[in-house]
């Protein structure tokens, strides 16, 4: 018998992005041709490759890269390994990268990657096998002119100095342009690790000015404890902030007076799992998004705050460090019961900023202090806050409408300028 609880089937993220999009293109009254290049992406590559496992095995894997639109630079966007990756996946999140890179006015398309793969069950040794082939798989698209990769879910670091070594092997020199978030030693830039974080706090800032809700001692919940989600904690700690619950894909913690993020960092440091932290007891992820607070953080995967749990959800600022977390019914519910809702392309934007200050710099071979790129990051970060408020108030429309608005204007500003070769 269906329980009247039953959460409605997930809706397929590229109907969602597509949906943003038609939205945004009806408010700005886009002309007809237009809007049927800027729905659907340039280039997709479906590439289908061995690796050979430590036992002997020779597996086959699945893996993407997709380019939405390339009239304001080359594509950029993060590569991402996960069991549930989808060729639509991947599509919504270059959609969305080419969006998330107008709406901070800096000069790329966007695009996206990922492999069908459960990292956790490869060893490293497996992992980096995996990187190297999917790299040169998808070499025909990616360079620093081009197409650039940066981390995303369960890649970092280590996965972007393998692809860089593995496309500078190809061409013989050392090309460190072709992906961002790379470890400092190979070109990396400083500050680019807290970037996606530090962004969405910037915003976060703005945000609490507009509606009068100081950062000092407000209540702060967050889904998802990896970068994105264990720095917003530790920069919100560190503003004042009472960070009440925190989760991971194994379960969540909470604790009404506040949970110090250095120990449940160094807690899960230690188990793998922020579940067990000693000072807060266990909460499920979907009891994680109504916990009584003023500051929600998805910072986890897509399809998270949906019709059917948002009208529960009790926080007055949703602040999007996930992609796509918020289905579109959930965002006129939460519009309706005046939730402030800070969105993906704005609020995660920072991680893209600062992998531009790093690309930027690896072109010119001279590096910047973090002082330069945290103080760049935010005068970038609140002008695209108050470019989107701004649109928000003029027009009477959602954040979210509010920040395709300015986008897609971009984008098909740029698109038109250049007008349809041949
Ligand atoms: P990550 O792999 O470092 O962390 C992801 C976290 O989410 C982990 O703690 C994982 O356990 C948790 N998680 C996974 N499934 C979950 C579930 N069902 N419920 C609760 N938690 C779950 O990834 P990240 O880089 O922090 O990315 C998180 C989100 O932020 C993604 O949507 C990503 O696209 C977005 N994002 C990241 C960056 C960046 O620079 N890292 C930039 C922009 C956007």
């Amino acid at each position: 018998m269906a329980s009247e609880h039953m959460v409605a089937e997930a809706p397929n993220i590229w109907a969602v992005a597509q949906q943003q999009f038609d939205a945004a293109a009806e408010k700005l009254d886009l002309d007809d041709g237009l809007r049927r290049v800027l729905r659907v992406p340039q280039r997709e590559l479906t590439v289908h490759f061995p690796v050979t496992m430590d036992d002997g095995r020779v597996e086959v894997f699945t893996g993407y890269r997709v380019q939405h639109n390339l009239s304001r630079g080359p594509a950029k966007g993060g590569i991402r390994y996960h069991q549930d990756v989808s060729l639509d996946e991947v599509r919504a999140l270059a959609m969305w990268m080419t969006w998330k890179c107008a709406v901070v006015n800096i000069p790329y398309g966007g695009g996206k990657g990922g492999v069908i793969v459960d990292p956790k069950k490869l060893t490293l040794r497996e992992l980096e096998g995996l990187t190297r082939r999917f790299t040169t798989e998808i070499s025909p698209l990616i360079g620093p002119e081009r197409d650039i990769p940066a981390p995303d879910v369960n890649t970092n670091a280590q996965t972007m100095a393998w692809i860089m070594d593995t496309f500078s092997m190809h061409h013989g020199y050392t090309i460190p342009g072709v992906v961002t978030g790379k470890p400092i030693a190979v070109g990396g830039s400083l500050g680019r690790n807290e970037a996606t974080a530090r962004g969405a706090v910037y915003t976060l800032r703005q945000a609490s000015k507009e509606l009068n809700l100081p950062l000092k001692g407000a209540r702060v919940a967050i889904q998802g404890y990896g970068n994105a989600g264990s720095i917003a904690a530790s920069l919100l700690h560190d503003e004042g902030s009472i960070i009440v619950a925190v989760s991971d894909s194994t379960g969540g913690i909470y604790n009404p007076k506040g949970i110090d993020p250095s120990a449940v960092s160094a807690w899960k440091r230690e188990h793998g799992t922020v579940v067990g932290f000693p000072k807060a007891e266990g909460i499920s992820n979907s009891a994680l998004l109504e916990v009584d607070c003023e500051i929600l953080i998805p910072a986890a995967l897509e399809n998270q705050i949906t019709a059917a749990n948002a009208p529960r959800i009790k926080a007055r600022i949703v602040a999007e460090a996930a992609n796509g977390p918020t289905t579109p019914e959930a965002d006129d519910i939460l519009h309706e019961r005046g939730v402030f809702l800070i969105p993906d392309i704005l609020c995660n934007a920072g991680g893209v900023t600062v992998s531009y200050f790093e690309w930027v710099q690896d072109m010119q071979s001279f590096f910047w202090t973090e002082d330069r790129i945290n103080e760049s990051l935010r005068q970038i970060m609140d002008g695209a806050f108050t470019s989107v408020l701004g649109m928000s108030k003029l027009h009477e429309v959602h954040m979210r409408t509010a920040a395709y608005m300015v986008a897609v204007s971009r984008v098909a500003e740029a698109t038109n300028l250049r007008g349809l070769y041949p």
